[in-house]
């Protein structure tokens, strides 16, 4: 008989410590792979030219809920978000490969449905789609988008790279996705107890479109090309600026500190936390979603982006043994937390570790 080895359960590593668990003893073989995991893409180079790989996976009822996700959402969504890590990097994505599994319920006119999404972020962002896989799964559906883009090699931003004293910046607003999804799964539940409800989302288009249908900002990745801005370090803020701020930290060997009353937070995310008792502070660290950049740049940058209604500067960076911790409006210093896949209202403990 085999021991019985004892059993670490996924969830209390946590994704990040999982990841790194399940990666750290790969080596790199090829010098074609300049950077692999642990940044938003990995870099290839090979002749003169310099790729960036990144791959998303989205799975029914855990990133999207066929109670009020339209399938063409779905679909623009898995490209805008896939697509966000190539422009995270300071790149323009060009290529996609779609991947589904799909179960017996689903038809081929939903399946059309998700690719009139796909095709809509396509060509919204100048993407081609190049390929993928197609099978059947026992029950829901699962889509795994990977994104190849293209940049000089010099004009790459990682993770690493930010340096004391350097601004970090965030671009668009922050929580907006968050609160969106607490209205969508709030109307859920209203539906599920009485069936004839209508949905109350009046006054919400702005929250709702920031969750079902939310864009990549290759806006901002031009304005900074414009500008003749490279930023020190960039990630794209998908699981919630507390936890980008902790990757940037952790690659670059910095610590940071932020100030709450400049956190960029729309009137409607505003309006729409404190009804649902939720400190719109804490929406717009911990909501995850939003798919904006959040960057660093040094202190001589600041004239440049000063004027720019798209770009909030929230803090700055300072040495590693200074820790991450944000001012507070009322000007306490507080440390902060990062939260991975542990999103707000969850009954997990949040962690304060470097993950
Ligand atoms: P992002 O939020 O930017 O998509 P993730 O947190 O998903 O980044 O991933 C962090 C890093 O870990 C990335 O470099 C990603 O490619 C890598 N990674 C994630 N999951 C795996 C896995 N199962 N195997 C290998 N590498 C992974
Ligand atoms: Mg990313």
């Amino acid at each position: 008989m085999f021991e019985e080895k004892e059993k670490t359960s996924i969830e209390r590593l946590g994704e990040f410590k999982l990841i790194d668990h399940l990666t750290s003893s790969f080596e790199t073989k090829h010098k074609e792979t300049l950077l692999g995991v642990g940044d938003d893409a990995a870099i290839i180079k090979f002749n003169n030219a310099t790729q960036l790989v990144s791959t998303e996976i989205f799975i029914e009822n855990i990133h999207f809920d066929m109670m009020y996700s339209p399938l063409v959402h779905i679909g623009y969504k898995c490209i805008t978000a896939s697509i966000s890590d190539i422009y995270a990097m300071n790149a323009t994505p060009k290529q996609v490969l779609v991947s589904i599994a799909l179960s017996s319920k689903y038809t081929l006119q939903a399946a059309e449905e998700l690719y009139t999404g796909i095709r809509a972020a396509c060509e919204k962002y100048n993407i081609d789609l190049i390929g993928g896989d197609t099978s059947s799964s026992v029950t829901g559906m699962a889509i795994t988008v990977t994104s190849i883009g293209y940049a000089d090699e010099s004009k790459i931003v990682k993770r690493s790279g930010a340096k004391e004293g350097d601004l970090l910046c965030v671009s668009g607003d922050l929580g907006g996705a968050y609160m969106g999804l607490q209205l969508l799964e709030r109307e859920k539940q209203v539906f599920l107890e009485t069936k004839d409800m209508q949905p109350d989302l009046e006054g919400k288009d702005y929250v709702i479109g920031r969750q079902l249908r939310p864009e990549a900002r290759k806006d901002i990745i031009e304005l900074l090309e414009e500008l003749s801005i490279l930023p020190t370090s960039m990630i794209d803020v998908s699981d919630g600026l507390s936890s980008e701020i902790f990757h940037l930290c952790k690659n670059s060997n910095i610590g940071m500190k932020i100030y709450e009353d400049k956190l960029p937070i729309d009137q409607q995310t505003y309006d729409t936390a404190l009804e649902f008792n939720v400190p719109p502070t804490t929406t717009a660290m911990n909501g995850g979603e939003d798919y904006e950049l959040l960057f660093t740049l040094p202190q001589s940058q600041y004239d440049k982006i000063k004027n720019s209604l798209d770009i909030s500067v929230i803090g700055y960076c300072t040495a590693a043994h200074e820790g991450k911790e944000i001012i507070t409006k009322s000007g306490s210093v507080v440390p902060l937390e990062a939260q991975g896949w542990d999103t707000l209202g969850t009954t997990e403990e949040s962690s304060t570790e470097d993950n």
